[in-house]
């Protein structure tokens, strides 16, 4: 691979500058490290509990031990991880659909969800399909202020008047493929109360998605009664194959588990097929992981700004999730961003990403990925319609060395541009 003396020195400088951020990303990954390994041993993590189980999966000691382990880490009372929920987006249905019944509401107060959401709510989409909506549970948001915090009058005019029937208060921490901020765990902390105070018996849901391990804990550690999310994000750790995580009080898993699987047997069955080890090892991994993505993508910041760009967030803010956006304000420079994230990639480095009419999207995408598992964000990849102006969304890096020499990749096309 080809490095100028120009990205090789701005890379070298830019590390200069984030040394003592790093340092405190690493000390945020040694405390969430201690509080994995402490859980491991009070709950005797041995090889035996990586055997797969078969059928129904009764008694799987693994299986059990890692629930009990993630509730742990998440400050839950309770939790599941399957490796048999399919992506983020199920995690989420199971979630909503095991606490939501009709007559309900679902109040979202933290915008619009992310964009999978809109089907599952009813927002979007055909009458039928089996929506929330189609069994009759409605839905209502506040939108966060320009300032990017919670418009509390909002929410306490809406809670007030619709408190009966609010079962679902909703809020997703990153901000996923929205142009604002991502929120951080004092801010959830502080509208969780907000809410509870306002009307205790509805349940604080948090689509956790990207967060997990940015900071030294998460929403439920702070009365969040539901938190969710996908294992080939953060909490995989690079090494989960597939799979999702519900964590949360008790009744509220509880609920949820008897939509992942049937009323009355919830989480007792459930055949882990091998596949209990990566995800063992991926949670060991998850929050160092989390920690080469955030250096990454501030490395990435300080790079792109430097060279004329503007990004978000900035390279000397605090992050709360993995995800970095760099205007590149033209097509062609989008282009050859996601050309230099997969030609520093370490598989498919040779494939040459073009811009696509994906389904569902107005604007042509162009999409880059060169990772061991398909479609994993917490690995180095970027993506970004082609309209104005041009902003590129990209997220991950295994490790930190990696995701530099993917950035580095990025900036050499792009330069060459400018
Ligand atoms: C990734 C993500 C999801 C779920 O997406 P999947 O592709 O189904 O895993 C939901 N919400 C947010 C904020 C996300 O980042």
């Amino acid at each position: 691979m080809y490095f100028s003396k120009k990205i090789t020195d701005l890379a070298a400088e830019a590390e200069k500058a984030l040394f003592d951020r790093f340092a405190e990303i690493d000390a945020v990954s040694f405390t969430n490290t201690e509080k994995i390994m402490n859980s491991f041993k009070e709950h005797r993590v041995s090889e035996t509990m990586f055997a797969p189980s078969s059928g129904y999966g009764y008694d799987d000691r693994g299986r059990e031990t890692l629930d009990k382990i993630w509730a742990d880490v998440m400050g839950a009372e309770s939790a599941f991880v399957r490796h048999s929920i399919v992506n983020g987006t199920q995690a989420l249905t199971i979630g909503l659909f095991g606490l939501l019944r009709p007559g309900d509401i679902m109040f979202s107060i933290a915008g619009k969800p992310y964009d999978t959401l809109d089907e599952v709510i009813g927002n979007t989409g055909k009458a039928g399909d089996g929506s929330l909506k189609d069994f009759g549970v409605e839905y209502m948001q506040s939108d966060l202020k320009d300032d990017g915090s919670f418009d509390l009058d909002r929410i306490k005019s809406v809670l007030e008047e619709h408190k009966e029937k609010i079962k679902v208060v909703f809020i997703q921490r990153s901000k996923g493929y929205l142009n604002r901020k991502t929120l951080s765990i004092a801010q959830i902390a502080e509208a969780t109360k907000f809410v509870k105070s306002i009307s205790p018996a509805s349940y604080v849901v948090v689509d956790n998605c990207y967060g997990e391990f940015t900071e030294t804990a998460e929403p439920t550690a702070f009365g969040a009664d539901m938190i969710i999310g996908s294992l080939i994000k953060n909490p995989g750790g690079g090494m989960a194959e597939t799979g999702g995580y519900i964590a949360g009080s008790a009744r509220a898993v509880e609920l949820a588990s008897y939509r992942l699987t049937s009323v009355g047997v919830g989480c007792e069955v459930g055949a882990t097929l091998g596949q209990t080890k990566s995800m063992f090892k991926g949670l060991f991994y998850a929050p160092h992981t989390t920690a080469q993505a955030i250096k990454t993508a501030h490395l990435a910041a300080y790079m792109f700004n430097a060279l004329g760009f503007e990004v978000e967030p900035a390279w000397n803010e605090p992050r709360y999730d993995i995800i970095q956006t760099v205007k590149t304000g033209s097509p062609e420079k989008l282009c050859a961003f996601c050309r230099g994230i997969q030609a520093g990639s370490p598989i498919d480095s040779f494939v040459v990403p073009e811009p696509w009419a994906m389904p569902g999207y107005s604007d042509k995408v162009i999409m880059a990925a060169g990772a061991f598992t398909q479609g994993a964000s917490i690995e180095l990849s970027a993506d970004g319609p082609l309209r104005p102006p041009y902003t590129v969304f990209f997220q991950g890096g295994l490790t930190y060395e990696s995701g530099r020499i993917g950035i580095m990749s990025a900036a050499e096309e792009m330069i060459k541009l400018i």
